[in-house]
């Protein structure tokens, strides 16, 4: 079976009823693009750019971390690179930037929000990416975005300085769904991005309030709990007003149970770790984008993760 699935890494996932489903990788280092690359990703779907930088004294500069970025997207040659700007805060943390002593990490400066607050660390990040050669593979992505207002806000930042560097030519900028606020508004939020992607591993801490690092709430902190769905429901519902695609990079999407339920749910790609991609695409090729819709109608009216997980796995299993 592994072995079928390397030798068909390299071909589009494609549902029995031919949807094509990407599946990319998520990343942290420029090193870990090779691997996806080997494994035959459709793109990468995340770069965690918060953790490029953990194993250094200072904040790299514009140059280097375009330096990065671009050995990220050469290696990658003309398919998608997704770079998420810093998402400091919280569970993430970088020594050398001066973060406020909060109550609550989680519901405080983090994201976008600290960029905002620290606005010549974004500016410094978004003239990197704007730099990065071609233009169209540099997509860029905003972490733990609530509302339009702080869309337009990074837009503002975004536009100011490509006019200043003389460039006409705009990446694509997509925002994270993980904030409750950003999911309900999600039909507000397609006017304003070009993509989305569901970041299942905030999400499911802020619709359950249970802390993601908090180990004694761990075995209820799950992704298939029915409200979880509903949420990801209501964005990708959002999202399809102003045609635009949704992806999930949260580990959800590698969760052989979740799988069928966020194809059923409208998302179209899913981003994983390297070393998954293969198994994932096959995943993806078992499956009839119409039975998943069914599928995902009935676990949504049920009353715990744990049917969700049942009522799953005999639908897979029916499946052999
Ligand atoms: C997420 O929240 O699901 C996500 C992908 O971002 P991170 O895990 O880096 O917070
Ligand atoms: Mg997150």
């Amino acid at each position: 079976l592994k072995q079928n699935a390397l030798r068909h890494a390299h071909q589009p996932a494609v549902t029995l009823d031919g949807h094509t489903i990407e599946v990319a990788a998520n990343i942290a280092h420029t090193q870990d693009a090779s691997e996806a690359m080997n494994n035959g990703a459709d793109g990468i779907g995340l770069v965690r750019t918060e953790l490029m930088f953990t194993d250094r004294q200072t904040m790299p500069n514009v140059q280097e971390q375009q330096a990065h970025y671009q050995a990220i997207v050469d290696t990658m040659v003309d398919k998608p690179v997704i770079i998420r700007t810093l998402d400091i805060g919280a569970d993430k943390e970088l020594s050398y930037v001066s973060m406020p002593k909060e109550e609550n990490p989680s519901l405080g400066l983090r994201g976008v929000r600290l960029g905002l607050a620290r606005t010549e660390m974004l500016d410094a990040q978004l003239e990197a990416l704007l730099h990065v050669k071609p233009t169209r593979s540099c997509r860029i992505m905003l972490p733990m975005i609530s509302d339009v207002s702080e869309v337009k806000q990074v837009r503002e930042r975004l536009v100011h300085i490509a006019t200043q560097l003389g460039l006409t030519d705009l990446p694509e900028l997509g925002v994270m769904i993980e904030v409750p606020s950003a999911a309900l508004l999600a039909d507000q939020l397609s006017e304003h991005v070009d993509f989305f992607s569901v970041g299942t591993n905030d999400l499911t801490q802020y619709v359950l309030a249970m802390d993601r690092c908090q180990p004694e709430l761990a075995s209820r902190l799950d992704g298939l709990h029915p409200a979880v769905l509903r949420m990801i429901q209501i964005a990708t519902q959002g999202a399809a007003k102003h045609n635009k695609w949704v992806g999930v990079c949260g580990a959800l999407a590698e969760e052989p149970l979740a799988i069928p339920l966020l194809i059923g749910l409208g998302i179209t790609e899913l981003s994983v770790g390297a070393a998954n991609v293969p198994h994932i695409k096959t995943q993806v090729r078992r499956l009839d984008l119409a039975a998943c819709q069914t599928l995902v109608k009935t676990c949504l009216t049920l009353h715990s993760a744990q049917d969700v997980r049942q009522n799953v796995h005999a639908f897979l299993a029916s499946l052999e």
